[in-house]
This record gives structure tokens, C-alpha cells and sequence, in this order.
């Protein structure tokens, strides 16, 4: 990238209509709107980036960016429901409902935000930085990852520019950075997590140069912003792969940049630790598939629980409660943690307690457990406690009684629980509670993640 005989490009090959197959039935309608709108007021007008690779691909794309030459105001003066953020480099949002359509004015080579190569480039050429902020396609294209994130469809005669190879690339299902890879993972480390993430997510080939750096490089994750790597998280493992995306991170040696506890508790990997995260991952996936909900407090949960529990009977050796040594254990790895997620604070509290609550399954009678059972953190507790025992780090036969004492009438509760005699404090814990038919072993892989 920073080479600057790569920004002197011949034309791009310009594919035709008629030999790809993105049809416009595919593409939003408000993103055809700001297209249409932007190209008959004489503006250049593409879809872009994720969007194009992906209706390639056949798939169904997440989003749809578009990228032009008109300026910000300039998309602003066409669109009513158009707001501009960011400050140096500013995006138009168009709005329709619940729908937003990125606006992006072509990028210059001049304007990259981490101080890489491109301001000495335009420095050279004499162009003050400010006038280098936006561009032409033909330097837009440059700055942009991998070759298969970097096809325009045009629609002023639906067609789609290639400058990369990026279509043979998304043909042979190969991720190739642009440009001499080891400087691109440089200049923005995420780009590493980024391939993790494809990968595992359309299944495609990192190229093999590409993929020997990433353990080398890995480090370099370590100075991203903590706020910037909470949302790669959420992309790589809350859209319906994070099974996949775990072992790509693994396999790649990013994983423990982003969770050094939980890659100090897995060691080497390849037992039952590994299972457990395996099961949980492999359920969010499933969730997602069923489109149910999920919240990243549960998954987060599960990464902390095996380092929390390790500390916490550290500090139980040292006379702590359990359930102290929970909680102490708790804060202290959660804080660790979001030192390199920036995890709000909205799913850290939650996880915490889910994580500090798992001392109280002992507890098999009494109001205790009543009103634990009650509570409006049980269910989740109670679904990381049955992953726990399927992996046999768990008593199997306590997680099947707490399953079984949910689906009792209240009556039977509190029978069960020794509260239906006046003074009585629970009796002797009876394997499993006494209910009609076969316990729902259905409700118990049901983890909850609603939030
Ligand atoms: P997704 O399907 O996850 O949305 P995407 O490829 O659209 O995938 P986005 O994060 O939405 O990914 O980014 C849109 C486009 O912006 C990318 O396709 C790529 O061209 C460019 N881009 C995004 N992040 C980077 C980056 N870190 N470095 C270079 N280019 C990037
Ligand atoms: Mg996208």
C-alpha cells in the first residue's frame, strides 16, 4: 500500500452485466433509491465492499455500502433523511426506517488515520493532505483490505469494476490482501481478526502468505483500542459463526490477544476445556440459525467461567466462601478481560453475577434457593451450569435436579425445597426431585441468551 507504484493503476476490468450475476432483485430497494438518485444528479454511484462480494457469493449481503464522488454536503443536499458523521473523514447516513445506507465519498491516498505511509506519498506528489481527503475510485480502491472487499458494481450500467482480481479471487474463494500483506496487517492490526473472520465466515482460503504472517503479527493486536475490539467480537462471534470463527482464531494465534485469560486457562487446548467453549459456541450458532435471540454476556461468560473458577479456588484455599471467592474471582478476571475488550458495562455486570451464582447451585433447600430460582439472573446461571456438567465440570445429577425443580408447580417447590413445614429448613438433597414422566432434556441445552 504504501508502494507507491500500486496507486498508478491501469483501467480496471470492467465486467458486464451479462457475465455476473448480481440482479438488482437482490439489492435493497433504498440502497437502488441512493444509487439511482446520487447517478441521475451526475454523480458516479456504486455498491461496494461486503455487499458486492457477497451477492457474488449468492448470498444474502448485511448490509449495503455505496461509494461516490459526490461530496458529503453534496449527498446531504439529495437526501432529506441524511445525516453526515465522523469528523475527518465524513460518512453520509441515508435513513429509511430501520434501514441505513453508508455514503462514502471515494477516499484519497493522503488520509489514512493511523500515520502510515500515505502522508509521506502525498507529500511527494506536493498535494497538500487536505485536498487528498477524498479521491477518485481509482484511489479508493487501494485502501481497502482484502481483493474480494474491493469490487464497485456500477449502476449506471450494472457492471462491475475490478482493479484487484478480486473477482477471480471471490470465484476461487480466496481472501488476498492488497498490497505487500505484512505492511496492510501493520498499518491496521484488525485487518488480522478481519481475515479470521471471513474465513470463517464465507468459508474462503486465506492466501497462504498471508495466513504464515498473522501468528508472527498477532502482537500487533494488542494495541488496538479496547472499544474497537469489542465490536470485532460481536462480528466474529454474535452473526451466526462464531463456532468457526474460534477455531480460526486458534488456528492464527489471535485468539489469546483477545482473551488472554481463557487462553491461559485453555493451554494447548484439544480436551474437555475445549469442548466446553466448543458446546457454547456451537449453540450460539444454532440459536442464531433458529433466529432466537443472543446477548454476548453469556458467551463472554463462558470464556471467563474456567479462569474465574481456577482463581476463585486459589482464594478458597486461602479461607475465602465460595461464594466470595466467586465474586473476588469474578471482578478480578472480568477486569483483566475488558482491558482488552471494552465490554459495556450493560453485559459485564450481568456476566458477573451470572459467573459469582454458580456457588449457589449447591444450596438445594431452603428460601435461598427459593428465591434464587426466582430471581432474574437464575436462568442463565442455570444455563452455563448445565454446559458446565455436560463437559464434567459439573455435577450431571445437580444440574438434572435444578432442571426437574423448574418445571414443578410452585406447590411442589417449595416442597421440594423443605419450605412447607412450619420451621423446617430443607431437608437431606434427594436426587432429583419427584415429577411425573422424563425430565425435558430439551430445557436444559436451552441456554439463554435474551438478555
Ligand atoms: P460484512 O459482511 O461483515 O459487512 P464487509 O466487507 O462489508 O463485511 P465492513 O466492515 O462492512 O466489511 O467494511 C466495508 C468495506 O470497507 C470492506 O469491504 C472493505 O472494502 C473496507 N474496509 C473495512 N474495514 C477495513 C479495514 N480495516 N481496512 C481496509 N479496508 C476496510
Ligand atoms: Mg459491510
Amino acid at each position: 500500500m504504501s508502494d507507491v507504484s500500486q496507486s498508478i493503476q491501469p483501467a480496471p476490468q470492467v465486467i458486464p452485466r451479462s457475465e455476473h450475476n448480481i440482479s438488482r432483485a437482490d439489492i435493497s430497494k433504498n440502497a437502488l433509491k441512493v444509487l439511482y438518485r446520487l447517478k441521475d444528479a451526475g454523480y458516479q454511484a456504486f455498491l461496494v465492499g461486503g455487499s458486492v462480494r457477497d451477492l457474488l457469493l449468492g448470498r444474502h449481503p448485511k448490509d449495503f455500502d455505496v461509494a461516490t464522488d459526490a461530496h458529503p454536503e453534496d449527498v446531504r443536499a439529495l437526501f432529506g433523511n441524511c445525516r453526515l458523521i465522523g469528523r475527518r473523514f465524513r460518512l453520509a447516513h441515508v435513513r429509511f426506517g430501520r434501514e441505513i445506507i453508508e455514503v462514502a465519498t471515494f477516499r484519497g491516498l493522503g488520509q489514512e488515520e493511523q500515520g502510515s505511509g500515505h502522508r509521506e506519498i502525498s507529500a511527494e506528489t506536493g498535494r497538500l493532505i487536505s485536498d487528498n481527503v477524498y479521491g477518485s475510485i481509482e484511489e479508493d480502491v487501494w485502501r481497502r483490505d482484502f481483493t474480494a472487499n474491493s469490487l464497485y458494481y456500477n449502476i449506471a450500467d450494472y457492471s462491475v469494476w475490478d482493479f484487484t482480481g478480486g473477482g477471480a479471487d471471490v470465484q476461487a474463494r480466496r481472501l488476498r490482501l492488497i498490497g505487500d500483506p505484512e505492511t496492510r496487517f501493520r498499518e491496521d492490526p484488525v485487518r488480522m481478526l478481519r481475515a479470521a473472520r471471513f474465513a470463517a465466515k464465507l468459508e474462503f482460503a486465506i492466501e497462504d502468505g498471508c495466513a504464515a504472517l498473522v501468528p508472527r503479527l498477532a502482537h500487533l493486536v494488542d494495541g488496538v483500542p479496547a472499544a474497537r475490539l469489542f465490536e470485532e467480537f460481536l462480528k466474529l462471534f454474535q452473526t451466526g459463526h462464531a463456532l468457526a470463527s474460534y477455531r480460526q482464531l486458534r488456528r492464527l494465534g489471535l485468539f489469546e490477544h483477545l482473551f488472554p485469560p481463557t487462553a491461559r486457562w485453555l493451554g494447548p487446548g484439544g480436551d474437555a476445556r475445549e469442548r466446553f467453549l466448543e458446546e457454547a459456541l456451537a449453540n450460539t450458532d444454532a440459536r442464531i440459525a433458529e433466529d432466537r435471540p443472543v446477548t454476548p454476556m453469556f458467551l463472554l461468560g463462558v470464556f471467563l467461567w474456567g479462569p474465574v473458577a481456577d482463581r476463585a479456588e486459589a482464594l478458597g484455599r486461602d479461607g475465602m466462601t465460595d461464594f466470595q471467592a466467586l465474586a473476588v474471582a469474578a471482578a478480578d478476571i472480568t477486569r483483566e478481560q475488558t482491558e482488552r475488550l471494552a465490554v459495556p458495562r450493560r453485559y459485564s455486570i450481568p456476566m458477573r453475577e451470572m459467573l459469582q451464582l454458580q456457588s449457589r447451585f449447591d444450596k438445594t433447600r431452603g428460601a435461598r434457593a427459593l428465591a434464587f430460582i426466582e430471581s432474574k439472573r437464575f436462568r442463565a446461571a442455570y444455563d452455563l451450569l448445565v454446559l458446565r456438567a455436560r463437559v464434567g465440570n459439573a455435577d450431571p445429577e445437580l444440574a438434572h435436579w435444578w432442571t426437574t425443580l423448574q418445571q414443578l408447580p410452585p406447590e411442589q417447590q417449595r416442597h421440594e425445597l423443605g419450605l412447607d413445614r412450619p420451621g423446617a429448613q430443607g431437608r437431606r438433597r434427594r436426587r432429583g426431585p419427584r415429577r411425573g414422566g422424563a425430565p425435558r432434556e430439551a430445557a436444559a441445552t436451552d441456554q439463554h441468551q435474551g438478555g
